[in-house]
């Protein structure tokens, strides 16, 4: 059974007048520079280049540094620049400076556990990872809530690293939920098999293959968009907020007896079959050697992905169908 730990269990002290300098300023990066700041940790922002994240730091108040300034002062050093950059900056930006007892934090495990990053062993080695997109993890804060969040320890040579990394989930909401502990490995291979079977890519084609389904038989694309796209989110807050059994409750019993009977002939043993295919990849490490290598040519995939979604007839539907839905968002 795993441990979890709540705001009752932790305290920011060990992180107390602590120089942080958080790395990149993007989804995560935002959000927890202005989270630490706010529970009243010292942080400074430390980029690479001036550009937009310079200019949105700025604008959140912020005086950002180049990255090995920021580094040079730091006691903890937090990246929170994309996976794949991270090697990179490290190398360059932070191997450099590292000094006896300065902690090295990540928000997601990939460069320690595929071992692209190996830090000496006179550091502590740790990471809080939000299970929650950036934006989410700063306005449940804000709004007095939190996004839980993984924790664990790679190398503690304080012998302090955990309590170190509950003070981190702590300033950023997340033992407001609660901060389960993990080890890299387990963190690194779940949030890749869970983006890439479930919540990126498996719901993402399972929507556009409904929606091209419907728009091939000749139905509308806007009836098609509301019904496969758009009332998801709808079936899935009843999920968030009542389990399966809330949801089911909710639909009426042509839906339950149809999802029942259907839904396994959709979601198949060839579909697990293929699924438990995707989690070995994760696992063998192959998934890993192939984005690195994807990352080392540019992201040609990643990038045609992005430009054939922009194009996409449920993407252009959906922004046809923009202003109805926000009209039709909750006005409070
Ligand atoms: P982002 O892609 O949002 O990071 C962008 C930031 O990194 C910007 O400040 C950008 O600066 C800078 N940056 C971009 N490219 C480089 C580069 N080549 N070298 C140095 N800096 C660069 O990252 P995320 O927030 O998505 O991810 C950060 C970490 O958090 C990752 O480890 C990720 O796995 C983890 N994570 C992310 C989650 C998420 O919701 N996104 C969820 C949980 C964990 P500029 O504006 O100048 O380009
Ligand atoms: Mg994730
Ligand atoms: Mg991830």
């Amino acid at each position: 059974i795993a441990k979890i730990y709540t705001d009752r269990d932790t305290t920011l002290d060990p992180l107390k007048g602590k120089k942080i300098a958080v790395l990149g300023y993007g989804s995560q990066g935002r959000a927890w520079a202005l989270n630490l700041r706010d529970s009243g940790l010292h942080v400074t922002v430390g980029l690479e280049r001036e550009g937009k994240s310079w200019e949105q730091a700025k604008a959140d108040g912020f005086d950002p540094k180049k990255t090995e300034d920021a580094v040079k002062d730091a006691d903890v050093v937090i990246f929170l620049v994309p996976d794949m950059a991270q090697r990179l900056v490290y190398r360059e930006k932070v191997q450099p400076y590292i000094r006896d007892g300065m902690d090295i934090v990540f928000a997601h495990g990939f460069n320690i556990h595929y071992r692209l990053i190996e830090p000496p062993s006179n550091v502590d080695v740790y990471m809080v990872a939000p299970k929650g997109p950036g934006p989410i993890v700063r306005e449940f804060y804000v709004k007095g809530g939190g996004v839980p969040v993984l924790v664990a320890v790679h190398q503690n040579h304080s012998g302090k690293a955990m309590e170190k990394a509950l003070a981190i989930a702590k300033a950023l909401g997340g033992t407001r939920a609660g901060a389960i502990e993990t080890t890299f490995k387990e963190e690194t291979e779940t949030d890749l098999i869970g983006e890439q079977t479930i919540l990126v890519g498996g719901v993402m084609e399972l929507m556009k293959a409904a929606f091209e389904t419907l728009v091939e038989m000749g139905y509308q694309p806007e009836v098609a968009y509301f019904e496969t796209i758009n009332e998801l989110k709808m079936i899935v807050d009843l999920i968030y907020d009542k389990g399966f059994m809330g949801m089911l409750k909710a639909v009426s019993d042509t839906a339950k007896y149809g999802g029942f009977t259907v839904g396994k002939q959709v979601i198949n043993n060839e579909t697990r079959k293929r699924l438990r295919e995707a989690a070995e990849k994760v696992r063998s490490g192959k998934f890993a050697e192939e984005w690195i290598e994807e990352y080392g040519r540019g992201s040609p995939t990643l990038q045609k992905g992005m430009e054939d979604m922009d194009k996409s007839l449920e993407e252009q539907t959906g922004r046809r169908l923009k202003e109805i839905i926000e009209r039709g968002k909750p006005k409070s």
